[in-house]
This record gives structure tokens, C-alpha cells and sequence, in this order.
């Protein structure tokens, strides 16, 4: 019933004709079963990639050894000095700086848009440009995107679709469905669900895959056998997860929109949002984060945060157990206040990002908190 965990490094040869086989036959990389070296695969890890293949409907997936690694691959396979692509912003925040920043000394230029202006996105396109990279769920705004207009703008100026759907998982949507050419996940939130391992993700055709996986054997980043062990384990259960953070997440965003305390809530699932739309037409459901203002200062959003006994306070997402955080001080303390504001992210601004504890324990906990602040 499970797939064992093959902890070995090396692969050995009956004799000497069996590796002129391997080397001579068979294409160095591309061997599914077995390798002859750790770096270039595992079973375990296989067994993952055929797995999240089956659930992203897509041909191929390499899995390496965290979203960042999925994301910064991604870019370092497909871009070459002197080209530009286009993120969209309202992004993950080491996305950003390697974007910006880190692939500027290779001269790769990025331009950065706002997320849901196609416009702005079609504006930004010139020459030189390979691609297009977004997120969806964006985070903390929760922005959805509009697959088919992606698509349908990307192929008219012949550019590559990346998006990084970790908020959403292969459960909510399927951007390879529309046309997207790769999907990225950051396994480390939904996909392991456990708060307990750090994995990531790329999916789609073969013909992007099979360079990836070529690049990984190079670079190393790759996964461990008794993490990907782990993997499989938790998305045993990713459906029943999910269906139930998308449940408790409808529910607290309609509990909190109508509370005379916050201010303002972000929810695709939510009709005030800006893209309940879209989101309701591309997706099964809308996911466990809820993000929010609360009516006051960050002092009062603070004593919310400290009056719940059910979240803990902590960076990540997408695990069995929830957590919260204040943003202005999680994810952003880094930067300078002038340059939080301008990203929309206030002292009180909440990131409640829901696991899979009983719905109703969920809203009593934060009815008792909201009634102290
Ligand atoms: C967490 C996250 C990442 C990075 O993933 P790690 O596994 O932490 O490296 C990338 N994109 C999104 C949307 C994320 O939430």
C-alpha cells in the first residue's frame, strides 16, 4: 500500500554490460526507474512526481527541495542575459527579490505590474520579453487570475505562462487546463500539509520538464527520499484537507466581513472582492487564508492576534493547524514603512490562515477573541 523509501545514494551494476546498457541505451536523464547516481533521481521522489502529475492533470512534474527552488529553476531554465519578463506583483516576497534584484546580475530585466491588470501586463511586454510569471491566490490580497486572458495575451506576443498556485492546489484549480505552461507549488504550505516538510514544484509538458529535471541533476536541488516519503503521505489526504479549509475559510471571511470590528476583509469567495468573478468561474473552492483589517491600530490587531487560542502565530500556511500573523511585522518588517504602505500592507492587516479544526471551534474562538479587543 506504500511506497517505500529507497535511502541510497548510489545505484549499482550487475556487470560491466549492464552499464554500458545504462550509458549507451538509455538516455542519461531520462531513465524513470533508476539512475545510477542520487542527484539524478529516486523512486521515492518519482513516485511523488508521478503523483502531483496525476493531480495537476499535467505531463510531467520535477519536484525539488522547496518553492523557492521550484520558482528560481523555473526562471534560471527558461530566461538568458539580455531577455526581460513580467511579474505580477502582490507576490511572494523571495520571488520578488530574486526577480528583481538577484537576476539583474545576470542581466535578466523584470518588469513588475499589478496583479489584474491586463493592461498594465500587456503594456509592459517588449521585444525581449520570454514570459509571464504570476501568483494565484496572490498573497495577502488574494488576487484570483483570469486564466483565459493570461493565455490568450501570452500567445499573442508568444511569451511562456508560469503561475505559482500554492494558495489554490491542484484541488481548487487547474491553470494547465487553460493553457498555462507551467504550474509551480510551494509543497511546504498545502500540498505536504504538516507544517513538518519543505518541498516545491514544477508541472507541465514534457519538453519544459525534461530540461528542468536535466538542470536539477546540475544545480542539486533536490529532494530527500524520506521527505518525499512525507509527500505522499500528506496528499493521501489533500482533498479532505482542502474541502474543509475552503469551508472554515467561507465562513470566517463572512463572519469577520460582517463584524462592526474589521474593517475590511479579503476572500475571493467574498462578493466585495475584486475578483469573485473570475474566481468563482476557475475555481472549486477558494481556500484557507482570510486576510483583514481590523478597525483600529496595530496595538488593537495585536491583542486579536493574542486573544486567539486556536492559531498560532507563525510565517507559513496551509497546514493542519492554523496560524495567524500580522503581516506588517511577519512577512515585511524587512522594509521601511513608506515602502510597506505603498504594497497596501497596514499595521493592522491580519493573515488568518486556516487548518483543518472544527469549523464552529474556528468562529467561537475568534467571536471570544473579537469580543476582547
Ligand atoms: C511559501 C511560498 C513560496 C516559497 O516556498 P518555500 O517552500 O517556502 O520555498 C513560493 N510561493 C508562494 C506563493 C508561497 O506561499
Amino acid at each position: 500500500m506504500t511506497v517505500p523509501i529507497v535511502q541510497t545514494a548510489v545505484y549499482t551494476f550487475a556487470d560491466s554490460q549492464a552499464l554500458v546498457d545504462f550509458t549507451e541505451e538509455r538516455m542519461f536523464w531520462d531513465e524513470p526507474e533508476r539512475e545510477e547516481y542520487g542527484r539524478y533521481g529516486n523512486p521515492t521522489v518519482r513516485a511523488v512526481e508521478a503523483k502531483l502529475a496525476a493531480l495537476e492533470g499535467a505531463e510531467d512534474a520535477v519536484v525539488v527541495a522547496s518553492g523557492m527552488a521550484a520558482v528560481t529553476s523555473s526562471l534560471l531554465l527558461l530566461l538568458s542575459a539580455g531577455q526581460h519578463f513580467v511579474l505580477t506583483d502582490n507576490c511572494y516576497h523571495s520571488t520578488l527579490a530574486f526577480s528583481r534584484d538577484f537576476l539583474k546580475r545576470f542581466g535578466i530585466e523584470c518588469t513588475l505590474v499589478p496583479c489584474g491588470d491586463y493592461a498594465a501586463l500587456e503594456a509592459a511586454i517588449r521585444p525581449n520579453t520570454k514570459l509571464i510569471l504570476s501568483e494565484s491566490p496572490t498573497n495577502p490580497f488574494m488576487r484570483c487570475l483570469d486564466y483565459e486572458q493570461l493565455v490568450a495575451l501570452a500567445r499573442r506576443h508568444n511569451l511562456l505562462t508560469l503561475v505559482d498556485t500554492t494558495f489554490a492546489t491542484p484541488y481548487n484549480v487547474h491553470p494547465l487546463h487553460y493553457g498555462v505552461d507551467l504550474v509551480i507549488h510551494s509543497i511546504t504550505k498545502y500540498l505536504g500539509g504538516h507544517n513538518d516538510l519543505m518541498a516545491g514544484a514544477v508541472l507541465g509538458r514534457v519538453e519544459l520538464t525534461t530540461p528542468l529535471r536535466q538542470m536539477q541533476g546540475m544545480l542539486g536541488n533536490i529532494l530527500a527520499p524520506q521527505t518525499a516519503y512525507l509527500i505522499l503521505r500528506g496528499i493521501k489526504t489533500l482533498a479532505l484537507r482542502v474541502e474543509r479549509q475552503n469551508a472554515s475559510g467561507l465562513t470566517v471571511a463572512r463572519l469577520l466581513e460582517d463584524h462592526p470590528k474589521i474593517r475590511r476583509v479579503w476572500y475571493p469567495g467574498l462578493e466585495s472582492h475584486p475578483d469573485h468573478a473570475v474566481a468563482t468561474a476557475t475555481m472549486r473552492g477558494f481556500g484557507g487564508v482570510v486576510s483583514f483589517e481590523v478597525d483600529g491600530d496595530g496595538e488593537r490587531a495585536h491583542r486579536l492576534i493574542d486573544a486567539l487560542r486556536i492559531p498560532t502565530i507563525g510565517p507559513s500556511l496551509g497546514g493542519v493547524e492554523s496560524m495567524v500573523s500580522p503581516l506588517a511585522v511577519m512577512g515585511y518588517a524587512g522594509i521601511s514603512p513608506e515602502a510597506r504602505a505603498e504594497l497596501g500592507i497596514r499595521d493592522e492587516l491580519v493573515r488568518l490562515c486556516l487548518g483543518i479544526e472544527d469549523t464552529g471551534d474556528l468562529i467561537a474562538d475568534l467571536q471570544q477573541a473579537l469580543d476582547k479587543i
